[in-house]
């Protein structure tokens, strides 16, 4: 059967890995959720008390990278791959607002970035994959298919993020959300290695004003497109 490369990137809780589940279920494709690999070896970082919030010991992390081992298994009762650590289920653990505030820093590090592209390149080898990130398109998959690029302004994207942190029981502020979610937007557009920007073929779409029942049938008609010009 013909199959693409789908790569989503984008700014920080723009929704890619709402549309991305969606897209590969319909699709029957597998979804790799890149950010949680990021945020996977945060976590280790922090547990390892490499970084917390008064330092970051770059060089420990990087003496430690062969000590990670990051898989996805899938969860039919949630109907997608979940992430492990070593063989510890730490789905949950990985999208606190404290591991956010962490995450853009470790996904600086050059070394974290090339063992991560390395493993995302491999899952995603035989295509029939939908991967969302900030590199995807530029650097993970180049030649990918069909390439999106979402947006949505900066409070949308804080308001939202609120309420999913609220509805698991978080107390946050939306303050603090939309403090992290600037920073971490800054932070990923500007860093040396991979910065995030929308690669040249990538199609850019803005959701701010847009049902999720829009959105994905949008999604559906670039994708079914990109299968024809494919086949
Ligand atoms: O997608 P998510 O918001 O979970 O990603 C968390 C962080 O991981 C991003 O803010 C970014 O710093 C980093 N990331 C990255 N490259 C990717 C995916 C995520 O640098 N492909």
């Amino acid at each position: 059967m013909n199959k693409i490369t789908i790569a989503i990137d984008g700014f920080s809780s723009t929704g890619k890995s709402t549309v991305a589940k969606q897209l590969a279920k319909y699709l029957g494709y597998a979804y790799i959720d890149s950010g949680a690999m990021y945020r996977a070896v945060t976590w280790f970082a922090m547990k390892q008390n490499i970084i917390n919030k008064e330092k970051f010991d770059v060089d420990s992390l990087v003496s430690h990278l062969d000590d990670i081992h990051i898989s996805f298994i899938f969860n039919k009762e949630v109907g997608f791959a979940e992430v492990y650590l070593n063989d510890e289920n730490i789905e949950k653990e990985i999208r606190t607002l404290e591991v956010s505030n962490f995450v853009s820093k470790v996904a600086e590090v050059s070394e974290v970035r090339k063992l991560l592209v390395k493993q995302q390149q491999k899952l995603g080898k035989g295509k029939g994959v939908v991967m969302d990130g900030r590199d995807i398109g530029t650097v993970v998959f180049p030649d990918a298919e069909l390439k999106l690029f979402m947006t949505a302004s900066a409070e949308t994207r804080a308001e939202r993020r609120f309420e999913e942190l609220t509805e698991k029981g978080d107390t946050v502020s939306y303050d603090a959300v939309l403090k992290n979610v600037q920073e971490r937007d800054y932070i990923d557009s500007h860093r040396e290695d991979s910065p995030l920007i929308k690669a040249d073929d990538a199609i850019e779409i803005d959701n701010s004003n847009l049902s999720l029942e829009e959105q994905f049938n949008l999604i559906l008609e670039l994708a079914n497109n990109a299968l024809e010009e494919n086949a």
